[in-house]
Order: structure tokens, then sequence, then C-alpha cells
């Protein structure tokens, strides 16, 4: 049965009688970042490991607004690149900021920092002194930081923890194919990081990993506590009933709709998600809810149009 005609939740509705929509995992770039792809591939090893492939899609803040516009999405979540300078980071950041200023409440964003460079946790302070509402998608593998032995992570942690501001993770399966940005964020390693912050938010991508599944053990559940996961990329690795399978594992409130735009389209993505045989009221949180309360965002209004450029 599709649940499409059911959504009637109060709790969040945009007002066209689908709940409101918040797609919390999204990539764009500057334009200036897309015209030096060839010289940054040579130059950051992870941006050169995902974008080396010329027909890996770079989007800008207008094609994100009209992908959002054409789809239904009445707010996105930028997630910054795993830059290993703190330079790019650091510019990443004033446009990520600029841009959402500009978007009519459409964007939020999450700051990207080196985890390892001294200055980390100073930019995650001037990102949410910029209105950040996080801080990531920090990848391990791109930007060479060990998930098991986090000690050099811990004023970065400190200051999202002061913030009440989370961490989003890059995460990956430890089994199934190779594909480019798999990296070695597997669930044993991110429970290291885990046990060794558990006053911080985390949300935790592509599903974790699988560690929605490990959380039936309750030892590692205690460690999830505060954990999120988002479902970026999500048909891509898995088959889609992984969405009622993690709602029952780890409740509809745990799980975050994230696209990973421009990997994934977020309309045919988002109907094949309302299409889903589930409680409304849990695929309203799933499709919203749970980012807005995960990244605090203002609810939107009604889709008003930003004026990126
Ligand atoms: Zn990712």
């Amino acid at each position: 049965m599709s649940t499409v005609d059911a959504m009637g939740s109060p709790a969040a509705e945009g007002g066209s009688g689908q709940p409101t929509v918040i797609d919390a995992h999204v990539h764009a770039f500057p334009d200036e970042i897309i015209a030096m792809r060839g010289d940054l591939v040579g130059r950051d090893h992870w941006f050169g490991h995902l974008y080396g492939n010329p027909a890996a899609r770079l989007t800008n803040a207008v094609d994100l607004l009209a992908s959002m516009e054409a789809a239904g999405v009445d707010h996105s979540v930028m997630c910054g690149f795993p830059w290993s300078d703190p330079g790019l980071c650091r510019a990443n950041n004033d446009w990520m900021a600029s841009v959402s200023a500009t978007s009519g409440g459409r964007l939020s964003w999450l700051g990207i920092v080196v985890p390892r460079h001294p200055g980390a946790a100073a930019e995650a302070e001037r990102c949410f002194g910029l209105g950040a509402s996080g801080i990531g998608e920090l990848n391990a593998d791109g930007q060479g930081f060990d998930l098991t032995d986090p000690s050099s992570l811990v004023s970065l942690v400190t200051t999202c923890v002061a913030a009440e501001r989370p961490i989003l993770l890059h995460a990956t399966e430890p089994v199934g194919r190779a594909y480019p940005g798999k990296g070695t964020a597997t669930p044993d390693r991110l429970l290291r990081f885990l046990a060794a912050f558990p006053d911080l938010d985390v949300v935790l991508a592509h599903w974790g990993g699988g560690l929605p599944f490990y959380e039936l053990m309750p030892e590692v559940a205690v460690l999830c506590r505060r954990v999120r996961y988002d479902m970026a990329a999500s048909p891509y690795l898995y088959r889609h009933d992984i969405l009622s399978a993690a709602a029952t594992l780890v409740g509809p409130h745990r799980i975050l709709w994230g696209s990973d735009f421009p990997v994934l389209s977020q309309g045919r993505f988002l109907r094949r998600t309302l299409e889903t045989a589930m409680d409304p009221v849990a695929l309203a949180a799933i499709v919203g809810g749970s980012a807005l309360a995960t990244y605090r965002i203002p609810p939107p209004g009604p889709l008003s149009g930003g004026q990126v450029r």
C-alpha cells in the first residue's frame, strides 16, 4: 500500500499533503572549486579518489536548489567535503555559510575541519558562530585520522559537545563490493570512536556501515545511545527493505533521510521512500522530523526560492 495519500500527520506537514522533507546529506561546491577540478584532483588525495573520474558529477548550489524544487525537498543539509588542507576547509565553510544565509531558509550546512590539525577546534567554533548545524562529513580515510585512536580529536569533540552540535562521520560496510569512496570506517572502528566520546552526538552516514544490526547486542546499544543514522546513497548499497528493518532495529527518530545528492536523484529516492509501507508518523520522522531535531533546524516555511548565486 502506498502511504503517500495517508500523510495526514499534523506533526510535520509541508502544506502539500506531504510531510516536511529534509535531505540531511547533500554535497555542493562553489563554482571556483568546480573550475579547479583538474588541479584539485592532483592536490587532494580524497578529492582525486572521488572525482578523478570525469563521469563523477560535481554540483553547485544552483543545481542543488533546482533539484530540491523539482523533487519537493523543503530543506537540505550541505555537508563539507573532507579536504585534507585546512585552508580549503576554511574556504569551503565560508562559502557554505554565505550560500545558506542567502537561501531563503532552504539550506543548512555542516562545517568541515581537518580533525587532527591543531586548529580544528577553533575552526569548528568559528563555523558554529557562522551558523553551522554540526561538523562533517568527516572522513577517516580522506583526512588521515584513526577512529581507533581518537586521542588527537579530543579538543574538536569537546568543542562540539559544548556547542551541543553533532559530528557526521562517513561510515562504511566491512563486507560487500568495493566502490570509490568506500573507505575503512567500519562498525568495529566506529564503536571505538563512540566509546571514547560518550557525550558526543554522532550521525553515522550510509546506515553506519550496518551498525544498526549490531545494536541488537546490549553492550553495543549502550555505545550507540547518542547515534543517529543517515540513509545517504542507500539504494546504491542496500535493498529498500533496509528502511523498514532499520526502523524496527533503532526506531524512526534515529533515522535521517538523505540522498548524498548528486550521487542519487533526490526526486526518485524521495518518491521511493514515501511509498514505503510504514506508519505515516514514523515515515514523517524519517523524511524530516529526525533531521530537524538532530541538526536543530528551524522548521522550513513554504517553498520560497533562494537567491543563491
Ligand atoms: Zn559519505
